[in-house]
């Protein structure tokens, strides 16, 4: 990470996981483990638990996040959330295009793209997730995978809203694994995302992007990870549910 140009956030993904009493429990277990890290502290948590996760946050320094919204602000789409209505409640920050997202759900790059829009236009910060499959990993196309969920996401994002955007590295093969990718891939990857960055907004909004890596970050590995120059923090799913875990990775950033 390259703290003098850059935030470096780390952002927990709870996916399907806690119910309202667990969330204010492992916020309240959170808190005061992260009050005095160096680094953004994100949790994104189930649609359900956004209102308790907000209010249990509010005078800590932990924002918190969504999962996923849709791309229009209303209308006849059952089951759906809005960006909007996810803003109103308090939630500063959305997960979009997580892999499990795309996988499970027909998620596609011109689906995230929307999405990202929508994100933005209600005032939230994104959490923009890229990341290649194994096969193409063996391909020796992740460069160009990456390059290419990037490019069709950030179609039509101004240089102006790239503050908001928060891109995650996130090789599929590593999520929810156990297998962390090595500190040189993860390394590598974000460093090509970012020339992609520059190739479409120049090497100054590049440098000011936040790249995560995830996939099986945990206390164990975080520090070898984040001390890598083009990695700006980790998206945690598994050891974001262990205050003491999350707070370690959060502690590795120091
Ligand atoms: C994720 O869900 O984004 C993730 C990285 O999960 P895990 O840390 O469990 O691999």
């Amino acid at each position: 990470m390259n703290r003098s140009v850059r935030k470096t956030v780390i952002a927990g993904n709870w996916k399907m996981n806690n119910n309202r009493a667990q969330t204010k429990e492992l916020i309240g277990e959170i808190a005061p483990l992260v009050k005095d890290a160096g680094c953004d502290v994100v949790l994104c948590v189930p649609y359900t638990n956004l209102e308790t996760a907000v209010d249990a946050a509010a005078g800590t320094v932990i924002k918190i996040g969504a999962q996923n919204c849709h791309h229009e602000s209303a209308g006849a789409y059952t089951g759906e959330i809005s960006a909007d209505m996810l803003a109103e409640i308090g939630v500063e920050y959305v997960i979009i295009g997580h892999s499990e997202r795309r996988q499970y759900y027909g998620e596609t790059d011109k689906t995230v793209n929307l999405r990202t829009k929508a994100a933005l236009a209600a005032g939230l910060k994104v959490i923009l997730c890229v990341g290649e499959h194994l096969a193409e990993r063996e391909y020796g196309i992740t460069d160009e995978v990456t390059a290419l969920q990037t490019k069709v996401a950030l179609s039509g994002i101004t240089a102006g809203q790239m503050k908001d955007i928060i891109i995650a590295y996130e090789p599929v093969w590593a999520i929810g694994t156990g297998r962390n990718a090595t500190s040189e891939q993860a390394d590598h990857a974000c460093a090509a995302i970012r020339a992609t960055v520059a190739g479409l907004y120049g090497d100054q909004i590049a440098q000011a992007t936040t790249i995560q890596y995830g996939g099986s970050m945990n206390a164990a590995n975080a520090a070898e990870l984040l001390s890598k120059k083009d990695v700006d923090g980790g998206l945690i799913g598994g050891a974001s549910l262990k205050s003491k875990d999350f707070a370690a990775i959060c502690g590795a950033v120091n």
